[in-house]
């Protein structure tokens, strides 16, 4: 099937990234961050259906990677479970930089 038209996922998902909840409408760089993922990834088979495809910032893209989930539910308890955990790292890393 033909890919559909650039930013027809992103409309159909009002720009929210189906992961973390990010608006891709809120700011220049939100709408630049706004990505289109494979929710099962092209490795495993994944094709460019519209119903394979969601609406992702790169961050949550970025986590996901090519893994597999079952569900758009369980990636997104991954994606934000590793997003708590970048978050403690990043906290980590700017303390010892910045003070
Ligand atoms: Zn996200």
């Amino acid at each position: 099937m033909a890919n559909p038209p650039i930013g027809t996922i992103q409309k159909r998902d009002n720009y929210l990234c189906q992961y973390c909840g990010k608006d891709g409408l809120e700011s220049l760089d939100n709408w630049h961050d706004s990505t289109v993922d494979h929710f099962r990834p092209r490795k495993y088979g994944g094709t460019d259906d519209s119903e394979n495809l969601v609406t992702s910032c790169g961050h949550c893209n970025s986590i996901k990677g090519d893994r597999l989930f079952g569900s758009i539910e369980e990636c997104k308890v991954y994606i934000l479970k590793r997003r708590a955990e970048l978050q403690i790292t990043f906290e980590a890393v700017k303390k010892a930089v910045r003070g």
